[in-house]
């Protein structure tokens, strides 16, 4: 008999995992469950992600995916500007340093590509669609759908089925909370052809403004269009609010969003002026190091089991991580036929072992760059801080042995600071002259 497992949300996490069963050699069952009505009943997913070299990118390796993606990976959309509210530059880096021959690479891809490729990888007859699980009987392992149908017993339950997990509690009491951040995001249609001025300051990549609490990013999609985002450090309901009370007057619902963007340089502000189809967004986290005891039948991945802010960019990686490590060790446990619950358990346990611990560094990364653009120190602090995760990254942890003495953190800040002075005085100037 072969091993069943349900896979619960075809997300990235949850396709991954099943292309890369999918291709294992493995004798297992797998269905996935998804809330979506069909494959196109989403057509627009917004936003672009960007993939590691250790993480995204190898899971689509491993996936035998990565031909398929090329098309649509986008070296160039790496390009990064990171500036103040008047607009100075601190960084502005159009691809990886070319010393490193192309390790640090991190291509983006549009969400609806990565999801579209990912599906059309997997056997169709795995993917159950408008199934949204409401429930799931505990001992059994049998799922409630909200159409009321049911499916299983499964050997293993697998909730990929992010924030909002409907698996997660049989495994955790644990809830997302409010991150403290909630925005706007809002769309650029053909910026080239209609404002080519703000094309060329966005570039091909991201254009990220940090202070006073707030970002503002405008960001390159596969289409040439632009995302918007404005996030700002507000209780948790304050944007939907906003754009609940001014749904039907969208020049008013801008207006409203721009006032909190009252002293910013007008070039930064008019992103917002010019966006349309503008929608609430709140996000949510899961404890740093949010772990849970292990249950026999049952586990999570991606969102579903450690959620964080998009303020480190590795959401997706991790997700697609875990789909790789989880099927690595099925395949370990479970291959030459040994195919015994006993063997699929301790597969799972070593999954679990191995993602608690990469899950709380880059949930604590993500929490660390949270509270440095929305604390009080803005662009300073937040670039004092990547400088120290840049080096770590590489291998060189600068609080450990001589590095220590180096005061790279205090070297970055106050260069940082600096250059915001005279860029603060530059603007005040330009104004001056403007009047
Ligand atoms: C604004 C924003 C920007 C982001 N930017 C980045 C970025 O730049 N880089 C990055 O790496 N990450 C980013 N992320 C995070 C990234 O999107 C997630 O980490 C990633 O999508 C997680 O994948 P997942 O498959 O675990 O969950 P999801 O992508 O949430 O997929 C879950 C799937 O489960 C389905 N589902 C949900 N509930 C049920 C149910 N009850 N029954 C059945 N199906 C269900 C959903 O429909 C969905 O298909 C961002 C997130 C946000 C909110």
């Amino acid at each position: 008999m072969p091993i069943s497992i349900a896979i619960c949300g075809a997300g990235p996490a949850g396709l991954t995992l099943a292309r890369l069963l999918q291709i294992s050699g493995l004798d297992v069952s797998v269905s996935v469950y998804e809330r979506d009505a069909s494959s196109t009943s989403r057509p627009s997913q917004g936003g672009t992600l960007d993939l590691h070299p250790d993480t995204g990118l190898a899971a689509l390796r491993q996936a035998e995916l990565f031909h398929a993606s090329v098309q649509h990976l986008r070296y160039d959309g790496e390009e990064m500007v990171i500036a103040d509210k008047n607009a100075t530059t601190f960084i502005h880096m159009k691809e990886q340093p070319k010393w490193a021959g192309g390790k640090f690479a991190r291509p983006e891809i549009d969400r609806e590509n990565l999801q579209r490729i990912l599906l059309d990888s997997v056997e169709a007859s795995w993917i159950h669609w408008g199934k949204k699980l409401e429930d799931i009987e505990d001992d059994t392992r049998i799922l409630r759908f909200r159409d009321g149908s049911t499916a299983g017993p499964f050997d293993l339950v697998v909730g990929a089925d992010g924030a909002w997990s409907k698996v997660r509690h049989v495994l955790s009491d644990v809830r997302p909370q409010y991150a403290g951040v909630c925005g706007f995001a809002g769309l650029i249609t053909a910026p080239d052809e209609v404002f080519p001025h703000i094309s060329k300051q966005v570039g091909q990549g991201i254009y990220l403004a940090i202070s006073d609490k707030r970002t503002l990013t405008a960001q390159r999609l596969g289409d040439a269009s632009i995302s918007v985002h404005a996030w700002l450090s507000r209780e948790e309901h304050y944007a939907a609010d906003l754009v609940g009370t001014y749904q039907y007057d969208e020049s008013k619902l801008k207006q409203k969003i721009m006032d909190q963007y009252h002293d910013w340089a007008p070039e930064l502000k008019q992103w917002i002026e010019v966006s349309s189809k503008i929608e609430a967004r709140n996000l949510y986290e899961l404890p740093v190091g949010h772990t849970w005891e292990h249950k026999r039948g049952y586990t999570l991945i991606g969102d579903a089991a450690s959620l964080f802010t998009p303020f480190a960019g590795e959401g997706v990686n991790k997700a697609m991580k875990d789909s790789l490590v989880l099927c690595d060790a099925l395949k370990d446990a479970l291959q030459d036929g040994n195919g015994s619950l006993e063997n699929l358990d301790m597969a799972v346990q070593a999954y679990e072992t191995e993602m608690f611990v990469r899950a709380k560094f880059w949930q604590a990364e993500t929490m660390k760059n949270k509270t440095h653009m929305f604390g009080d120190g803005g662009v300073p602090d937040f670039l004092a801080e990547m400088t120290l995760s840049v080096f770590r990254e590489v291998g060189i942890d600068l609080s450990k042995g001589l590095w220590r003495f180096l005061p790279a953190h205090f070297c970055a800040r106050w260069i940082a600071t600096s250059v915001q002075k005279v860029g603060s005085w530059r603007r005040s100037i330009r104004e001056w002259f403007r009047k």
